[in-house]
């Protein structure tokens, strides 16, 4: 029996259920055949054209990314702009694409969560939709931790705020999250990491006696991709599907 996109579909959705994304969102199966047979999956957080070219030197029948194409109305489908390019060079290689959005950013196989384990933070849980906490193995201080989530994700961190405060709790929102500080701060966290700290943030959060880390939209998301292609692979294994499923290996901004 061969392996669809709509089965694929079927094992995101009980991951994350595309009920769950936000309304401003599209998720779920976007590009493609829901009926093609997939043998082999890509799995990235950005479906760019270099990610379509992965998955065609992979054999790959199936991109699935975190972000999604399409999140804005298109009112045609020209190869005059980017995302235009990536759509028709997509049909014509016969590949389909799921996205896993805002719905996988609640579960723990997001960003936030990718990157607790990737710090070996203790009692990882889910505070609020989009915000994850962990606990360090004893208090350490914020230039100590930056270092350590330099190292963990592999991509730089700026750090605001004083670098000998105490962290005993870290709060993590990967991607766009910062106005969350409030939140990880009443929730007893000492710190919040995100992916893109904004000024007036970074600002008041110092005032506060908070510190915010500054991963990096893809550095603090990025790290779901090997956990999501794991958990997909797994779910084909456990019913002894023959079909391979790869994490990207594609850098959007080269090695840094
Ligand atoms: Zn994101």
């Amino acid at each position: 029996m061969s392996v669809t996109v709509k089965m694929i579909e079927a094992m995101l959705e009980e991951l994350a259920p595309v009920e769950t994304a936000e309304s401003y969102d599209n998720v779920g199966a976007l590009v493609g055949r829901r009926d093609a047979e997939v043998n082999r999956i890509l799995v990235a957080l950005d479906c760019t054209l270099d990610v379509v070219q992965e998955a065609k030197d992979l054999g790959a029948e199936l991109i699935v990314s975190h972000h999604p194409l399409l999140f804005h109305a298109r009112k045609n489908l020209l190869e005059e702009d980017a995302e235009g390019k990536i759509l028709c060079e997509m049909v014509r290689s016969h590949l389909s694409l799921i996205s896993a959005h805002t719905n996988l950013d609640q579960t723990d196989l997001s960003g936030s969560a990718s990157c607790a384990k990737l710090l070996h933070l203790q009692n990882i849980r889910k505070a609020s939709d989009y915000l994850f906490l962990g606990e360090l193995e004893k208090p350490m201080k914020a230039i100590e931790l930056e270092s350590r989530i330099t190292q963990a994700l592999s991509f730089p961190v700026r750090r605001y705020g004083s670098e000998s405060a105490l962290i005993a709790t870290l709060a993590i929102a990967g991607g766009a999250d910062d106005g969350d500080w409030t939140a990880a701060q009443a929730l007893g966290a000492q710190a919040l990491l995100t992916g893109e700290v904004r000024h007036h943030n970074a600002l008041a959060a110092s005032m506060s006696d908070f510190v915010l880390f500054d991963g990096g939209h893809y550095g603090t998301e990025a790290p779901l991709v090997p956990f999501l292609a794991e958990y997909l692979q797994k779910r084909l294994n456990d019913v002894q599907y023959n079909v391979r499923v790869y994490p990207s290996q594609y850098a959007p901004f080269g090695s840094v």
